[in-house]
């Protein structure tokens, strides 16, 4: 099935114009009449794509975010050796492999970018000797959901690795939105996934938690106020005008500043792993995760505030 709202969306032209060829952290992405992307004003090229399932057909589409790109490299960390890894990269390595096993299952995916890029393109005034600036940050947060949302995608995953300042720390955790009507969906995708890659990478369980513990600095006043992640929270007049649609969870399997689990993240094996991981939840939990009307009650109160706040030194949180 190439597209079914073809009204939505521009097929690539036949050479794949950057898309086809693009060689994805060592994952190829075939070239193939199945690329598509959602029309969408001001992408980067390669950004907000969608793929067809290569065998089988589901019916259903899963939006897959490899956190940061581009001039925002997010967590930077090492392995032992001394080996730079960036989180902008692996998450992006994890990214290309889960979508190849979804669509081998039958899946469509969306990925937000498929290459080393924002997903937005941005301009001159989005830099900052060198630093992409908070407003491009949060613009590029925005387009990542209006994504999901323009492709119609059933779930949403978004994929990012941990950073602190003490190199001991380590392990999974993973954040969800309590605050939207489809908040059961949310944490039960959540906690599935937490607990899928816990079992199969054997890391510390840190737990799973709502957006609104993240101890994120402010972005802007609007934003320190909105308390919730862009990509998964409510809608905000002025700062989340076009919320994502769809259950969703943001996975963060790793600290890269961890240098054991540095090795894993940037290594093909350990990102393999990740990726079956969740492919491993997604055969077990049969998509989609139908949006449902939840009681928000007990939802916040049964969750015990995020003792680890403290451990996010990072300037912008996604
Ligand atoms: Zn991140």
């Amino acid at each position: 099935m190439v597209v079914v709202a073809l009204v939505f969306y521009r097929v690539m032209d036949s050479t794949g114009q950057g898309v086809a060829k693009a060689d994805v952290a060592g994952v190829l992405i075939k070239p193939a009449v199945s690329v598509s992307q959602p029309l969408l004003a001001g992408l980067e090229d390669g950004a907000c794509v969608s793929f067809s399932p290569t065998s089988g057909h589901v019916g259903q589409t899963v939006f897959i975010d490899a956190g940061h790109g581009g001039l925002d490299p997010g967590v930077v960390g090492a392995t032992a050796a001394g080996h730079q890894v960036l989180e902008k990269d692996a998450t992006l390595a994890v990214a290309s492999r889960l979508a190849a096993l979804l669509r081998a299952d039958g899946y469509s995916v969306v990925m937000s970018r498929t290459r080393d890029t924002t997903v937005i393109k941005l301009a001159a005034a989005d830099s900052n000797y060198g630093a992409i600036t908070s407003s491009a940050v949060h613009r590029d947060l925005a387009a990542r959901a209006a994504c999901a949302n323009a492709a119609g995608a059933n779930v949403l995953v978004s994929i990012h690795l941990d950073g602190f300042s003490d190199p001991s720390v380590g392990g999974a955790e993973t954040f969800y939105d309590a605050a939207r009507p489809f908040a059961a969906s949310n944490h039960r995708l959540a906690a599935d996934l937490q607990s899928a890659l816990v079992a199969r990478l054997g890391v510390a369980d840190r737990g799973v938690f709502t957006d609104d513990q993240l101890a994120a600095p402010t972005l802007t006043a609007t934003g320190g106020s909105y308390n919730h992640l862009i990509e998964l929270g409510p809608q905000s007049p002025g700062w989340v005008d076009n919320p994502s649609q769809m259950p969703g969870a943001l996975v963060e399997p790793l600290f890269i500043t961890n240098p054991a689990e540095a090795q894993i993240a940037s290594d093909p094996a350990g990102q393999q792993k990740i990726a079956e991981a969740w492919c491993a939840w997604q055969e077990s939990n049969l998509l989609p995760l139908a949006p449902q009307a939840s009681a928000l009650s007990g939802e916040l109160q049964a969750r015990e505030r995020f003792s680890l706040g403290e451990h996010r030194p990072l300037p912008w949180r996604s």
